[in-house]
């Protein structure tokens, strides 16, 4: 090949890191300017470029061209600024840029399946350069982060989820493949916009949709067989995803981090923060605000987790766990109007309206906000929450910022110090009468990376809840004493690929003990084979 296509190549292309040999070799010589620098050097001058940059966008569209350019300097920049860098290629920058993607776009960057494909998918995969793909993370953008349906935008999600895949988790990038479903968009404002790059039609629904997503889910498994790993479902609205999930379970290798990923990810937290407040999982009480795709899969998880560590049935360990939703208390009487994921919550209890008296019913000892909807926990609920417990556990899990249920600064001031605190966005640490608590972020980037990376390097090829035990664990034995002296219930993300390998390690053990895992024979020592696998985004020298 010759040089000129090199340097556009963005899976070779080291620019001005070419050694004078190099640029002998193949072609290169006058193509670039005289000087020759390490890539360290060229991270270095990345960072200062994107520090630059004021608006948050312009930092996200800098690193997709980066992406475009040169992808081991990208992923070598994200692994060594991960604090820096996931709030712009993930949530919320990501979330602005799907907002904007019909003109920020540049080089589509991953497979667009519409419903003009249909019949077709299969053909459409084969359109795809790459022929062994490990991952695919797809969404259909109906509900995407706390934005709504954005349709086609969506894109976004996927791209953003799979370069943390390849960053954090370590899976080749040549191996992700981010997928858009387009079944069209409710959204009236993409209808009417001249510029937008999707369907420009009401969503398809029921049998039309169902047909769509089989034809997918059929011609994935027979493109790539039975080992990928298919991120299902990203930012689906609630009443797809659990329909779905429990569909593909059964015949794929199938993962929603919005359900499952969220469900581990805060387990982990709450079993750390048993080392501050004392007691077993089963001996606490939990109330949630918000009862969807977050709010029951971390409830499911909890039970399940208790269930393991009492031996008593899940339908019992269920009832220490309470929701509340857009109506109220969730409770018997209801349940001939529930949707089908809230009935196994559905406890005996006279109705209640509010959250303020759920709480002062239930007394919880563990309170968390799913809901969506910013400022409901109350300094009426907090206060309440701190008046019969010593250390009350308040997550406010929702996302973005705007939508958390409480501040950091709240939950520690109306619990005079005593909350232990974490959030699905970040919140800056809070002084509180001469003690710094710096609040946790209960965010999936935590579990998802590391997770696939454990089913990918076992061959797995069914997903089990005790995977997502066994990842919740491992995440929160990773807490240094030194992190819960500070208040903190997760570990900081600069270790994060470390953590992915104790992750992926406890994953894929798991596996092997179901008989899941096809990669035989077990390797000895899983976190070293984990380390082994991770893909490294330092030059090779081309000779
Ligand atoms: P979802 O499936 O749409 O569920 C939202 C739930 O909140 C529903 O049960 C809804 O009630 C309830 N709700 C809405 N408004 C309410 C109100 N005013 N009072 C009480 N309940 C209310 O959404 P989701 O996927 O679970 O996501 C919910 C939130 O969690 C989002 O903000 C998301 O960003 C966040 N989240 C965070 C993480 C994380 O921190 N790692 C992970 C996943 C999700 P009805 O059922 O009655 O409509
Ligand atoms: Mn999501």
């Amino acid at each position: 090949a010759s040089g000129y296509t090199l340097l556009r190549d963005p899976h070779h292309n080291k620019g001005l890191a070419f050694t004078a040999k190099e640029r002998d070799a193949h072609y290169l010589c006058g193509l670039l300017p005289p000087v020759v620098i390490p890539q360290e050097l060229q991270v270095k001058k990345m960072m200062h470029l994107i520090r630059q940059y004021q608006v948050p966008l312009q930092k996200y569209m800098s690193m997709m061209d980066l992406q475009e350019r040169n992808q081991k300097l990208f992923y070598k920049l994200l692994i060594e600024n991960v604090e820096e860098l996931l709030p712009i290629v993930y949530t919320p920058t990501v979330g602005e840029a799907c907002q904007k993607y019909g003109s920020i776009l540049r080089r589509p960057q991953g497979l667009f399946i519409s419903l003009k494909e249909k019949g077709k998918i299969l053909e459409v995969l084969r359109n795809w350069p790459e022929k062994n793909i490990q991952v695919i993370v797809v969404t259909d953008g109906e509900r995407i982060l706390g934005l709504g349906d954005l349709g086609c935008h969506g894109m976004g999600i996927p791209v953003g989820k799979l370069s943390l895949y390849t960053a954090l988790g370590g899976v080749r990038p040549s191996a992700c493949l981010p997928i858009t479903i387009d079944v069209g968009t409710n959204n009236e404002k993409l209808l009417n916009d001249e510029f937008y790059i999707g369907l420009r039609q009401r969503r398809a629904t029921g049998q039309e949709y169902a047909e769509l997503l089989h034809e997918f889910m059929t011609a994935i498994k027979q493109n790539y067989g039975e080992k990928v790993l298919v991120q299902q479902f990203e930012d689906f609205a609630n009443h797809n995803a659990f329909d779905l999930l429990e569909k593909y379970s059964t015949t794929h290798l199938v993962f929603n981090d919005d359900i499952q990923g969220t469900a581990s990810v805060v387990l982990a937290g709450l079993v750390a923060s048993l080392k501050l407040v004392g007691g077993a999982l089963a001996d606490h009480r939990f109330l949630f605000l918000g009862a969807g795709e977050a709010g029951t899969g971390i409830a499911e998880l909890i039970a399940l987790e208790m269930s393991k560590q009492t031996n008593l049935p899940l339908e019992e360990t269920r009832k220490r766990i309470w929701l509340v939703d857009s109506k109220g208390l969730i409770v018997s009487s209801r349940m001939e109007s529930l949707q089908h994921f809230k009935k196994p919550w559905a406890h005996e209890h006279e109705p209640i309206k509010t959250l303020l008296d759920a709480v002062n019913d239930i007394k919880p000892t563990v309170l968390i906000g799913t809901s969506g909807v910013g400022r409901t926990f109350t300094q009426e609920v907090v206060e309440g929450m701190a008046s019969f417990n010593e250390k009350p556990i308040i997550l406010a899990l929702s996302n973005p910022t705007s939508q958390a249920e409480c501040t950091a600064e709240e939950a520690y001031t109306w619990t005079q110090g005593r909350a232990i605190f974490a959030s699905g966005s970040p919140f800056a640490p809070v002084e509180y009468e001469g003690k710094v608590h710096v609040p946790g972020q209960a965010n999936n980037a935590y579990i998802f990376p590391g997770f696939g990376l454990g089913l990918i390097m076992s061959g797995t090829i069914r997903v089990h809840d005790d995977m997502l035990l066994a990842a919740a664990e491992a995440l929160a034995s990773e807490v240094t004493q030194e992190n819960y002296d500070k208040g903190l219930i997760y570990p900081p993300f600069t270790n994060i690929r470390k953590i992915s390998a104790q992750i992926a390690a406890k994953v894929a053990a798991k596996a092997y003990e179901l008989g899941l895992a096809t990669r035989l024979p077990q390797p000895i020592d899983l976190v070293k084979h984990a380390e082994s696998c991770m893909y490294s985004p330092a030059y090779r020298s081309y000779r």
